[in-house]
């Protein structure tokens, strides 16, 4: 099958890969009809996360069909549209119990394979899903290939910032990135109530995506966001910042813009070792600072109702749509935020 394989730093590659084949009783394949390309896929195509062996298919995001199911799997039969989260899921564990599934004892990241082990990604023409009667998600008929690629991981994870926040209407907040995810979480937060949102970028393509939903746009490049955050409110600072980027940068620009008291949400994916404001610093902000990867399998059917009265919001997130043989070319525009780029779906 055709496939965008990794192969070292800034090096991605459409060539031909093994069909996955059915390993476990578990385990589903899934014919992909759309698979999105993320920024996350950016951290290992940068070398910000190593690690992958030569040959990984990439991507973690995907939507098609049921092809091939092993003895266990009850849910899905050939035929079955679905979505895949970023992560497999057993559906029985203490945390997939609890609602974050994103830490089930038996999860895995899709498209990461280290020292052989580890599963393939999704931008490829066919994935193998393991434990697939807990992991996949059941499409409806009427919600289509293109906003239901946004329910694999950046609509959730924009849902899951909002909700860490807290947000409520009333309150001011600061979003740090317009990125897609960035963008799904204003559209959540908007969702949740909330009426002032300043929403920070420096890409013209993005604020003007984000004034689109309904958030201030904060030019980055020309309007300092802490004055433009403080004078937005009395001189405090936002209520909650909503961080979307997941970079030491961003996490001290959160810092420096919530008020005492208040609350930062980070979703962007973080690898430094130590948080860019000290215990001290903390303590006499009276901050709460809430992190981690979102759940996605956990709130997917919950936020299908959305994903359908909002799709042409979320679809005109897709501003590109390629074949798997433009692999190598869209990671550079997408990396580089060319020609309008906000995020590119794969049709293989
Ligand atoms: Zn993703
Ligand atoms: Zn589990």
């Amino acid at each position: 099958m055709k496939a965008i394989t990794y192969h070292g730093v800034h090096d991605v590659r459409c060539e031909e890969a093994a069909d996955p084949s059915l390993r476990h009783p578990g385990d589903a394949i899934v014919e992909v009809a759309l698979a999105g390309l993320c920024g996350s896929d950016l951290h290992v195509y940068h070398g910000r996360e190593t690690g992958l062996d030569v040959g990984t298919v990439m991507g973690h995001e995907f939507v098609g069909r049921v092809v091939a199911t092993g003895t266990d799997v009850q849910a899905f039969a050939a035929g079955d549209r679905v979505a895949c989260p970023f992560s497999t899921c057993c559906g029985r564990c203490y945390y997939c119990e609890l609602g974050l599934s994103a830490r089930c004892t038996e999860g895995h990241l899709f498209g990461w394979v280290q020292d052989g082990a580890g599963l393939h990604g999704g931008q490829a023409r066919l994935v193998r899903v393991p434990l697939a009667d807990a992991t996949l998600c059941r499409l409806p008929e009427d919600l289509a290939d293109d906003a239901a690629l946004l329910l694999c991981d950046v609509l959730p994870t924009g849902h899951h910032c909002a909700s860490l926040a807290g947000v409520t209407p009333g309150a001011c907040y600061a979003l740090i990135g317009c990125g897609p995810v960035g963008l799904m979480t204003l559209l959540a937060a908007r969702e949740m109530g909330a009426e002032r949102l300043l929403a920070i970028d420096t890409i013209d393509a993005r604020l003007a995506f984000a004034a689109r939903l309904g958030g201030t746009p904060v030019d980055a490049r020309r309007t300092d966001p802490i004055s433009a955050v403080r004078a937005a409110t009395g001189g405090r600072g936002a209520d909650a910042v909503l961080e979307a980027v997941g970079s030491p940068a961003a996490g001290r620009l959160a810092f420096e813009l919530v008020r005492p008291g208040g609350t930062i949400a980070a979703v962007g994916v973080h690898h430094e070792a130590s948080f860019p404001f000290s215990p001290a610093q903390a303590y006499d902000r009276n901050l709460t600072y809430r992190i981690g990867r979102c759940p996605a399998r956990s709130l997917m059917e919950e936020l299908i109702p959305l994903a359908r009265r909002r799709r042409d919001d979320l679809v005109a997130v897709l501003t590109h749509r390629l074949p798997l043989a433009d692999g190598a070319q869209a990671y550079r525009r997408f990396d580089e935020k060319r020609d309008g780029c906000i995020k590119v779906a794969f049709a293989p």
